[in-house]
């Protein structure tokens, strides 16, 4: 992932006539957190914390908890982080956080003494006007919450804003929860919008119904009942209907627990066929490089909405984009988790708590003007969408 990020930058940078040492400066982080945590128990875990650029405002972007969290995984979604935030057009930079552990085998006594511990570990280089650290692959407000707590009895800062993904109760912002998946939403209409494709029926499938695939769902069933989802996945199945799949029943059945591998209402099908269905947007909101040099082949939808970071690798990329498939990059079609996030930050610091609508009013003007912007750069250049985004990003961290 490190090495498709750079290599994209590189290759935006070219394009632009930037010089290497400008593009490698582009390249580079910042500083680099690397330390370890000690719980009572003797048990020892690899921390980090990478601050890409802070050219555009204070370091930005997730903690994660998962085992195979590594140093060069946190530096190249740090650096995504700093792209992201510059494409979006928020005064933020980009950083990201992670421990390498399997959340799952703690008690909630440990993960909570392993949350706090990282948050003090932190302190005197985080902060509302430093770095603002959310949530990310298994961390939630829960984990938030112990983390600010621990940022405030350090510094006795109460303004909330020293992180962001909090709980509602704790200064959290309402919209956040559903924020990435209704900027994906966003992000696809205006392209179908470009592509004069507005008002087209489309069919759609979904890898990853979680989090972010199941609220791209709802709110394409709410506000797009033209686009029909025929088929989604998890880590272990994947189910399909040409007739269409009820999102808010899946949804529902996905809230209480339920796999779909015991899914009866659908048929079954494999992860790698969801992939090759014969559709006109795939939505991938699984994983990282989940189509790549083995698999690309099999693809047959003409549009990828890049709603998880990285899903497509570097040589399927360019080999799909060669076929004419338009790919919306993760830096744009993600960035409402971001955008949201922002202001989140924004009405701590305001001290005010904005309604839903409101939220979602702003969400929609940042990932409308993110994406036209976008279209345009694309068609100007004469370059990929994800090139185009880069560009964008690169202009105003070079202005
Ligand atoms: P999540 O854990 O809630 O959901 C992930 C889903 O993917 C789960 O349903 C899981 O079962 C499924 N999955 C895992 N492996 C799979 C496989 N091989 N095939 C099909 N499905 C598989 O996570 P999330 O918060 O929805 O995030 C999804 C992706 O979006 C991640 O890559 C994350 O980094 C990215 N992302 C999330 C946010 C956010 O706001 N949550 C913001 C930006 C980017």
């Amino acid at each position: 992932m490190l090495d498709t990020a750079h290599a994209m930058i590189r290759r935006a940078g070219k394009k632009m006539g930037l010089d290497n040492e400008t593009i490698e400066e582009l390249i580079k982080t910042n500083k680099e957190h690397v330390f370890q945590i000690e719980l009572d128990n003797g048990q020892t875990y690899d921390a980090y914390r990478v601050q890409h650029s802070d050219k555009l405002g204070p370091y930005k972007g997730g903690i994660r908890f998962h085992p195979k969290v590594n140093l060069d995984e946190v530096r190249a979604l740090a650096t995504l982080m700093s792209f992201k935030t510059a494409a979006a057009g928020l005064p933020l930079g980009g950083g990201k956080g992670g421990i390498a552990v399997d959340p799952k085998k703690l008690s909630s006594d440990e993960l909570e003494q392993l949350s706090r511990k990282y948050a003090r570990h932190l302190t005197p280089h985080i902060g509302p006007d430093k770095d603002v650290p959310a949530p990310d692959v298994n961390t939630n407000g829960t984990i938030i919450d112990w983390m600010v707590d621990e940022y405030e009895k350090e510094t006795g800062d109460s303004s909330k804003a020293s992180f962001t993904g909090k709980s509602l109760a704790n200064g959290g912002s309402l919209g956040r929860d559903a924020a990435t998946g209704r900027g994906g939403v966003i992000a696809l209409r205006q392209l179908l919008a470009h592509l004069d494709d507005k008002n087209k029926d489309i069919t759609y499938a979904v890898q990853g119904f979680g989090n972010v695939g199941s609220f791209f769902t709802t709110v394409a069933a709410h506000d797009h009942p033209n686009w029909k989802l025929v088929a989604a996945s998890d880590s272990q199945s994947a189910i399909y209907s040409a007739d269409g799949l009820d999102a808010n029943a899946l949804d529902a059945y996905k809230t209480k627990g339920g796999r779909f591998s015991d899914f009866k209402d659908a048929t079954q099908m494999s992860n790698e066929g969801l992939l090759a269905l014969d559709v006109d947007v795939l939505v991938l909101a699984a994983l990282g490089d989940s189509i790549n040099e083995a698999n690309y082949k099999t693809i047959e939808a003409s549009i990828i909405l890049e709603l998880a970071n990285g899903p497509v690798g570097e040589e399927a990329f360019d080999k799909l984009s060669d076929r004419g498939v338009s790919i919306v990059p993760d830096i744009i079609a993600n960035a409402g988790g971001v955008i949201v996030s922002y202001l989140e930050w924004v009405q701590n610091k305001a001290g005010e708590h904005w309604s839903e609508p409101e939220v979602n009013k702003k969400l929609e003007e940042y990932m409308v003007q993110a994406s036209d912007e976008l279209y345009r750069t694309a068609k100007q250049e004469k370059v990929s969408l994800k090139e185009a985004a880069f560009i964008n990003a690169i202009k105003r961290l070079t202005e």
